[in-house]
């Protein structure tokens, strides 16, 4: 007997009103196996080492469309005959060649696998070219959902940039698209409609004029993470100036439309006073055999390497908006300051797996305060930080999860820049917390990151154990709370939310003099002397306080 067909349909909604639920509860632990193909370093990826790509593209906005091909050079650190590039759909691979013969390519959503006929023998250098072509995904809300995000300026002409933080540069080209792997060195070529221009990343070595077409060749002379490639076309003009950094002369390019050189060359000076004040804080600029670069995009930023991307509307503050509600934030471009920040927290300390993606936000984020601190003092960049506290949501750790391409809660911005701001309480002398920051920048120079490693050199540098404040603040969402009882002449106080073994010292202030504390989860007591009291915390600490009878 068949069931009758609205007991199918019944069937079918009640399925899928199921799997939504699934989905719901289980959002965070339901990864498929294409996430951890994405996210992980997989047998196919690890016996390789990335030395060079040449990325050749051309990019026809009318038709939304682009082709090219990648020639990717490498290093053989095991024998192994299989090779994953990624490149998302709709794009497609149309071919893959090594030493001009064509190779068998076994398709598995976004991940490819390429059947290698040479013999590959440890330590010889061997290269292939895939070959691809299609309408590349369009950006949904840049850069956040990103793409290729295909705008017009307001003279109507195409204003094209690409983004794909998160999301992956095989989104728009073929890569080994995982964190841990890093391309020493790049060159990318992109042909474009010759009345516009395309800026990347790197240094212009040369302009090939086809007539209809230009292609724009771009040379990146440092390792670079995938997802900081760009390619950004648009009706521009350029200007520049040469910054006296303390590695040399540093060459500092502004790409804007034409019409916005006037505003630009006004907004822009916050460029140079940002490499000022990055480079007394964290060393020097990490690439400037690359040059600065700052080009205009039709979407808010980005940190793309050594050619920061800016859409602030030449605006102070975020789009106009002081984040902080205490009217420091309007004292600065915040994309200016913030993308830029990144230069150091992000391409230079690269993470391996964007579940440590902390490691460039938390930094980059409290790098706004040390812009505000180098010009305006550290009162307006401790109210700056603190003021960023009321956006904290604390609903999921900012630690992601690892291997499957998954980061963790965007508390890694504000929350983060507030652990930074506490951990420099802690150490409470500032020439060192500067001293530490530029050593970071030094002894992890051009590298990929763990938080672990992130941890253990600042429990070194500053000679606590770290381990528990981290694995409080990054990996739960509980917030140290000080429990606290004020009675005749005594103060009891204790630390309570905290995980085990979590001993942070804390500066208070009784009756008008600052002292120091050293609560841990068990009652303490000190004896005051005298009746009348007044007790405050010092806020620098992102601490929760609980007052108690
Ligand atoms: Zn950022």
């Amino acid at each position: 007997m068949k069931h009758p067909f609205y007991l199918y349909l019944f069937f079918i909604v009640i399925c899928s009103l199921n799997l939504q639920a699934q989905g719901l509860l289980t959002e965070r632990n339901n990864f498929s196996r294409q996430d951890t193909l994405r996210g992980s370093i997989t047998p196919e990826r690890v016996w390789w080492n990335l030395t060079y790509y040449h990325l050749e593209v051309t990019v026809d906005p009318d038709k939304k469309y682009i082709s090219g091909k990648n020639t990717i050079k490498y290093t053989v650190l095991n024998v192994y005959q299989t090779m994953q590039i990624d490149l998302q759909t709709p794009l497609r691979i149309t071919k893959v060649t090594q030493d001009g013969t064509a190779l068998e390519i076994i398709h598995e959503g976004n991940a490819h696998f390429i059947k290698l006929k040479k013999e590959q023998i440890v330590g010889n250098t061997e290269s292939i070219v895939v070959h691809y072509k299609g309408n590349p995904k369009e950006a949904v809300r840049a850069p956040w959902d990103g793409g290729f995000s295909w705008k017009k300026d307001k003279n109507g002409n195409h204003f094209v940039a690409t983004s794909c933080q998160g999301l992956g540069a095989s989104v728009w080209w073929p890569c080994k698209d995982h964190m841990y792997d890093e391309v020493e060195s790049m060159r990318i070529s992109v042909t474009v409609p010759s009345h516009l221009m395309d800026v990347s990343n790197g240094r212009l070595e040369s302009i090939e004029d086809h007539g209809a077409t230009k292609t724009y060749n771009w040379f990146v002379d440092n390792p670079i993470n995938n997802y900081g490639v760009n390619v950004n076309i648009g009706d521009y003009t350029h200007f520049s100036e040469v910054f006296d950094g303390e590695k040399g002369p540093l060459d500092m390019d502004y790409y804007v439309l034409k019409y916005n050189l006037e505003k630009a060359k006004k907004q822009f000076r916050d460029a140079p006073k940002m490499m000022k004040a990055f480079e007394h804080w964290f060393g020097p600029y990490p690439f400037y055999e690359d040059g600065y670069k700052l080009v205009e995009v039709p979407y808010l930023g980005m940190e793309h390497q050594s050619s920061v991307t800016y859409g602030n509307e030449f605006k102070q503050g975020y789009l106009g908006r002081d984040l902080s509600g205490t009217g420091w934030g309007l004292k600065f471009d915040f994309i200016i300051i913030h993308e830029s920040g990144h230069e150091w927290f992000a391409n230079n300390i690269t993470d391996i797996d964007i579940a440590d993606m902390w490691i460039h936000e938390s930094f980059t984020n409290y790098s706004e305060s040390l812009f505000l601190d180098y010009y305006y003092g550290k009162k307006a960049a401790s109210e700056y930080v603190i003021g960023l506290r009321k956006t904290i949501a604390n609903k999921i750790p900012i630690i992601g999860k690892y291997n499957v391409n998954k980061s963790g809660s965007s508390d890694m911005y504000n929350k983060g820049g507030n652990i930074l701001h506490t951990l420099r309480q802690l150490i409470d002398n500032d020439k060192k917390w500067r001293q530490i920051l530029r050593t970071m920048n030094a002894e992890f120079y051009h590298q990929t990151v763990t938080t672990k490693q992130i941890e253990n050199f600042l429990s070194k540098e500053t000679g606590f154990n770290l381990n528990p404040f981290f694995n409080q603040y990054l990996r739960t969402i509980k917030i140290p709370t000080l429990a606290y009882v004020l009675k005749n002449n005594t103060l009891k106080y204790r630390w309570t939310h905290v995980i085990s073994n979590f001993k942070m010292p804390l500066k208070i202030i009784i009756n008008g003099d600052e002292k120091w504390i050293y609560p841990t989860e068990n009652w303490k007591e000190i004896t005051l002397n005298s009746d009348e009291h007044s007790l405050i915390i010092d806020e620098n600490f992102y601490v929760f306080t609980e007052k108690e009878n």
